[in-house]
């Protein structure tokens, strides 16, 4: 597989779904060639066609799959650390070590370990940029949500220690931290349990993955000496992580 590295080029990883997936479909219309990355190759292909980009398989988990993903890459100009989401919902006395195990593997050691490969190619790019999507979650703690917020509270911190590690370097750094987003974000939560994952967004108007793709365009758009560090979006009906407006009936 051989990427040319005549156009600049973004990376999104986890873009098999959501907000990743819409994200690669904004950044390709801004003229990037998009590498996407996931688990699920036959869903990035399909994708990768619509937009003109590379389908590369991506496990964040896996060393190996991550070396291979980063390798064939000539340059990188945009990372978007998109990768990641929960898995259940428990009190602390109650919490399952393997779903924390999930989602700090994902969230957390898969951002540091993408970001870390391609901080090189970033940084001689000349005027790079890493979108990292981490949630309300980085900023709250709420009931049953430990292993959730902990990993985000994590993954926000790494991103936001590199912001002083790279000063002096041409990359800049966006931590985006959505709400509720309507994605396959609560299927995959509540293990394919679909009642369960449309009860989280009845009653409300959630946000959907564009609006979060757009706001990662805007971002991306901006001239390179302005930094926008961070950007929280809810949506209307959302006043904090577990705080919502919902109409019923
Ligand atoms: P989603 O539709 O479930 O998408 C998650 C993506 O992550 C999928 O493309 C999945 O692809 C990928 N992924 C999961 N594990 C991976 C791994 N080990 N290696 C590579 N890719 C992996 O959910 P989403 O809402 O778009 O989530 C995107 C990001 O937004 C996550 O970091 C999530 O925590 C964050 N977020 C979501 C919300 C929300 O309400 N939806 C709110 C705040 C923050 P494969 O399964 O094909 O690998």
């Amino acid at each position: 597989m051989t990427i040319s590295a005549d156009s600049r080029i973004a990376v999104v990883t986890g873009a098999s779904s959501g907000i990743g997936e819409a994200a690669a479909r904004t950044l390709a219309a801004q003229g990037y060639h998009v590498v996407v990355g996931a688990r699920r190759l036959d869903r990035l292909r399909a994708l990768a066609d619509e937009i003109g980009g590379t389908a590369l398989e991506l496990d964040v988990t896996d060393e190996d799959s991550v070396d291979a993903f980063t390798t064939v890459l000539p340059r990188v100009d945009v990372l978007v650390n998109n990768a990641g989401g929960a898995k259940g919902l428990a009190t602390v006395l109650d919490a399952v070590e393997d779903d924390w195990r999930w989602m700090w593997e994902t969230n957390v050691i898969g951002t540091l370990r993408v970001t870390k490969a391609l901080l090189p190619k970033l940084i001689d790019s000349g005027d790079g940029l890493i979108v990292t999507i981490t949630s309300v979650a980085a900023f709250e703690a709420y009931d049953n949500g430990s292993g959730y917020t902990t990993a985000k509270h994590a993954q926000a911190v790494l991103h936001r220690t590199l912001r002083g590690e790279l000063l002096g370097k041409p990359v800049r750094l966006t931590e985006i931290a959505p709400g509720a987003v309507e994605t396959e974000f609560s299927l995959i939560r509540f293990e394919g349990d679909q009642e369960r994952a449309d009860k989280v967004y009845e009653g409300i108007t959630p946000l959907v993955a564009q609006d979060i793709a757009e706001i990662i365009g805007f971002v991306a758009s901006r001239p390179s000496h302005v930094n926008l560090d961070q950007i929280i979006v809810k949506p209307r009906d959302q006043a904090s992580a577990g705080r919502f407006n919902r109409t019923t009936g």
